[in-house]
Parts: C-alpha cells; sequence; structure tokens
C-alpha cells in the first residue's frame, strides 16, 4: 500500500515516520527541498532514540528508510497513492489549493486526509469531487509517541472512508477515534478553553504560572501544566484555534484572553520563540529561568 505524505514539517515527518516503521511504502512531498532534508534528518533521529531504547532493531531502521522517498513535485508524488495524508501549513486557503491539486493528481480511488488541527473538513471536502473519500486524521505531537489519532468525519466522509482509516490507525499502532466535523473537534475544543482560562486566571491575578500549573499537574495528574503547554504548542496556534472556536461556535466563552493576544502581537510565541509563559534556551525545549513573573495580576 502506498501512502503520500503532504508537507515534512513538524507533523509530516512524523507521520511518514510511522507510516514507513509499519511497513507502507512512504512519498514525503514538501514544496521546500531544505524542509525535506531537515524531515529526514528528524526520522533518522528519531529512529536511532528508538533504536537506542531498544525499541527497534537496526535492520528496521534500515528498512524504514528504504521505504521513504521524498518529491518537491506533488504530482509525481502522490501519482500512485492509495492515501494521502496531507500536514502542510495550517492556512485554509493553501489547504484548499492543495485539496484541489490532490483531487486532479491523486487515483481517483485514492482517500483524501488531512491532519489539520482546526480548519473543517467539510470545507476541505468540498474543494474536490470526492468529499465522500475526504477525511480528517489527526494525529498528535509528536507522531511516534502519541497514541491517539483523532479520525473526524466530514459532512460527506463515507462509512467506508472511515472504516478504512481507522483500520490504518490501528496499523500504525495507534487508537483511532472517531468524531464529527464541529470546530476544535473534540481534542481542541476541550484543550484550547482550558489552556485559555488558565491565562485568563493569571490575567486577573488569581495566581502565577508556576501555581497555576502546579495545581494541574499535581492536582489533576496532568503531565504539564496548561501555560507550559501552550508554550509548547505555540501561542500563536493557541489564539488561531481559539479565534476558530470563538467564531464557528459563535459563543462568548471562546474569547481569546486579552493577554494572549498582546503576547502572541508582542513575538512572544513560547517555545518557537524562546519565550512566552516561561523562558527557554533558544531552539531547545529547555527551561532557562523561573516563569515569567511579569504577567501576574495586572502589572
Ligand atoms: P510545519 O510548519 O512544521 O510544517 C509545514 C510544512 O508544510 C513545511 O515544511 C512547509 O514547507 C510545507 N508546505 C507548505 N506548503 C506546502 C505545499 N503547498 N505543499 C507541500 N508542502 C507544503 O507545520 P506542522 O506543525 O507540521 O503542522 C502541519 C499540520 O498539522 C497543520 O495543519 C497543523 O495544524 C497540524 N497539526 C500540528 C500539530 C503540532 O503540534 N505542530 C499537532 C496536530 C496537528
Amino acid at each position: 500500500m502506498q501512502i503520500a505524505v503532504i508537507g515534512s514539517g513538524t507533523m509530516g515527518n512524523g507521520i511518514a515516520h510511522v507510516f514507513a516503521q509499519h511497513g507502507f511504502a512512504v512519498s514525503l512531498i514538501d514544496v521546500n527541498q531544505p524542509a525535506l532534508d531537515r524531515g529526514l534528518a528528524t526520522i533518522t533521529k528519531n529512529l536511532d532514540r528508538q533504536l537506542a531504547k531498544g525499541t527497534l532493531a537496526e535492520t528496521d531502521k534500515a528498512a524504514t528508510l528504504g521505504r521513504l522517498r521524498t518529491f518537491t513535485a506533488l504530482a509525481e508524488g502522490v501519482a500512485g497513492a492509495d492515501l494521502v495524508v496531507e500536514a502542510a501549513t495550517e492556512n485554509e486557503a493553501l489547504k484548499l489549493q492543495i485539496f484541489r491539486e490532490l483531487d486532479q493528481h491523486a487515483p481517483a480511488s485514492a482517500i483524501l486526509a488531512s491532519n489539520t488541527s482546526s480548519i473543517s473538513i467539510t470545507k476541505i471536502a468540498a474543494a474536490t469531487q470526492r468529499p465522500a473519500q475526504v477525511i480528517g486524521m489527526h494525529f498528535m505531537n509528536p507522531v511516534p509517541v502519541m497514541q491517539l489519532v483523532e479520525v473526524i468525519r466530514g459532512y460527506a466522509t463515507s462509512d467506508d472512508t472511515t472504516r478504512r482509516v481507522m483500520e490504518l490507525a490501528r496499523q500504525l499502532g495507534k487508537t483511532p477515534t472517531e468524531v464529527n466535523d464541529y470546530p476544535g473537534f473534540v481534542a481542541n475544543r476541550i484543550l484550547m478553553p482550558m489552556i485559555n482560562e488558565a491565562i485568563i486566571s493569571l490575567f486577573e491575578g488569581v495566581a502565577g504560572v508556576e501555581e497555576i500549573d502546579t495545581v494541574m499537574k499535581l492536582g489533576m495528574a496532568h503531565p504539564m501544566g496548561p501555560l507550559q503547554l501552550a508554550d509548547f504548542i505555540g501561542l500563536d496556534v493557541c489564539l488561531a484555534i481559539l479565534r476558530v472556536l470563538h467564531e464557528g461556535l459563535g459563543q462568548p466563552k471562546y474569547a481569546p484572553c486579552p493577554l494572549l493576544v498582546n503576547m502572541v502581537q508582542a513575538g512572544r510565541l513560547g517555545v518557537k520563540s524562546g519565550e512566552g509563559f516561561y523562558q527557554y534556551t533558544p531552539g531547545s525545549k529547555e527551561l532557562v529561568v523561573a516563569p515569567n513573573r511579569r504577567f501576574n495580576g495586572f502589572n
């Protein structure tokens, strides 16, 4: 079975990795050759990590890499695909354009899946002539580690497409969970209001960064507090998803906290910019100092 993955960034290289590791031939496609090179380097590094942990054999590493091919031309990369998983930049106009092209160049029988975090699967499907074969396949970051695949049925997605995608996710050793296509699906509809409420608690001076994260870590057994998690996800990404929820569901409870808006406007995006609710060594997830106390209360 032939899989094509569009986009070789954070998610795309992880998706290509797990499919190749589980015996699928994978075409990894990106408009940007350096992104493909970085993607392959990341896959190799992550396979080495699995080798070191003893969860992968040396021969499996070579076989996994042997099943991967890279392309910069979409038409060439998807030519023989049975399933395409799109994991390009989160931009609606870009995704609609990619799906129009996929519809032209992928075999008529191919399933077209998107890894989008927040864009309507129904809208993406409507850009194609095969909406029954379009579905959301929402992997979690880091893909080789996280167990969940949120499988999102658009308005027109068929039972057969859903069944096949659920089965494929199981073949990757993942647990697929079927949800319907409404803003934020399930994962972000529940996660983002929690993160927003943590930011509102900080903004209103209810508690400091560390205190809020400690309550949620130790009190609710979350592996990471919501403010640190927001830094990891990217504050710009959190804001964009909250806007999708606010606009799509039309309720004031989803309005992004003004502090989040301000931080994004200031370029404080979390790990990727070196500073969010915490400070980080540039280019690393390592905390360098205690939480950024400047945001406590109204000061
Ligand atoms: P990223 O910025 O790391 O990678 C995106 C890649 O897409 C880049 O390499 C870019 O060159 C490539 N690209 C852009 N336009 C393209 C095109 N026309 N054709 C082919 N490649 C193209 O982004 P990411 O974090 O990997 O996110 C990808 C998707 O996954 C988004 O839809 C995002 O919402 C979703 N997602 C992200 C996460 C996460 O934690 N990062 C989690 C779940 C879902």
